[in-house]
């Protein structure tokens, strides 16, 4: 059994104590550094060899040559498990893990994210350097 004098003493140590939580989403707390979260692609750097499409375990990428002899992926967020294994595969760093984890839509199509060399094809163009 706690004693009143205890329990007063852990009260006022508890006012003054920093909260162990946040106040999520007004702040947030930083990603650690290998963290792993929405894939980009980088359109300047690809060379279409099919090795992120080969290696991915959920099939959720997909790299298709543009008429201008560029290359245009699109990445399905709602099947992508973020595990990077296409980032590593990538012998040219076309693709990159970022630390990016607020990605919930309502409309599910939208989790299919097209990057274009063009900005106009791309689903996202801030996502498109
Ligand atoms: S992170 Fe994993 S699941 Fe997502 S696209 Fe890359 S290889 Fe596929
Ligand atoms: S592995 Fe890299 S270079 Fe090869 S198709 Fe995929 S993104 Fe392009």
């Amino acid at each position: 059994m706690i004693r009143p004098g205890k329990m007063i003493k852990q009260v006022l140590q508890s006012l003054f104590m920093k909260p162990a939580t946040l106040l999520y989403p007004f702040k947030k707390s930083p990603m650690p550094e290998h963290f792993r979260g929405e894939i980009i692609f980088h359109p300047e750097l690809c060379i279409g060899c099919q090795m992120c499409v080969r290696d991915c375990p959920s099939r959720a990428i997909k790299i298709k040559k543009t008429e201008d002899n560029k290359f245009e992926a699109e990445i399905d967020l709602g099947k992508c498990i973020y595990c990077a294994q296409c980032v590593m595969s990538c012998p040219k760093k076309a693709l990159e893990s970022t630390k990016e984890f607020e990605l919930a839509v309502l409309d599910k199509s939208k989790l299919k994210i097209i990057f274009s060399a063009d900005p106009k094809k791309s689903s996202d163009s801030q996502k498109t350097p």
